[in-house]
């Protein structure tokens, strides 16, 4: 079966490929269909959940293409900063410019956040909900996975993307940035949920 994974971001991209190519799905991502991002695509993450925002860009995408679709949306949530920076993960700091430079600055404001904050106060865990459509009228089909963990008081590791270098896996025992790539994919909260999906669609 050919799926339509709906996104765009280098990491993420990575991760789905490993996961769901060795269970026999073929994947493919908009560039290599020719779609490439439009105004309207920047403007379907503003829904106020996790699921929400899947939903909407798995319905874009289907619309556009037929081809059946699913779309993730992840991000981290810190406990004691009440769930932040969760659906804004992406852009939490504000910064613009290359993915590095996002990240260096989202990691920064992570770490003046809890500056001074002890072990238990540290604690977070990553979210993954996939949103699957099997056709433009289809039921959505959701599938979730999570990670626990902590923050870590400064970056360890260069492996990942994203807040990896600070978020230290419970699973693992060592940060994200330090596991490689068939480590983390065992215990994430992409790769729990992307088994998930495969279990659904009957590929495991
Ligand atoms: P999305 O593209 O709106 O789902 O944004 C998710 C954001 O959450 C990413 O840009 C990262 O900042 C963060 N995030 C989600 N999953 C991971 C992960 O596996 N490692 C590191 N950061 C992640």
């Amino acid at each position: 079966m050919r799926l339509l994974a709906a996104t765009r971001s280098p990491g993420k991209q990575r991760e789905i490929r490993r996961v769901l190519e060795p269970l026999g799905l073929s994947i493919a991502f908009p560039d290599d269909l020719g779609v490439f991002e439009s105004p309207a695509e920047l403007l379907l993450e503003n829904a106020a959940t996790f699921e929400g925002n899947a939903r909407r860009k798995a319905e874009y995408f289907v619309r556009l293409t037929g081809m059946p679709a699913f779309a993730d949306d992840s991000g981290l949530e810190v406990y004691a900063l009440g769930g932040l920076p969760g659906i804004r993960s992406k852009r939490w700091a504000g910064a613009v410019g290359s993915d590095q430079d996002v990240d260096a600055a989202n990691n920064a404001e992570l770490l003046r956040r809890l500056a001074g904050a002890r072990e238990m106060k540290r604690r977070a865990r990553y979210r993954c909900v996939l949103v699957l459509l099997r056709s433009e009228s289809a039921v959505p089909e959701v599938a979730e996975g999570i990670c626990h963990g902590r923050i870590l008081e400064a970056p360890t590791g260069s492996e990942g993307f994203g807040y990896d270098p600070l978020f230290f896996s419970d699973d693992l025992s060592r940060a994200f940035g330090q596991a490689t790539a068939e480590e983390k994919d065992a215990v994430s909260h992409r790769g729990r949920a992307l088994r998930a999906l495969a279990e659904r669609l009957g590929a495991v």
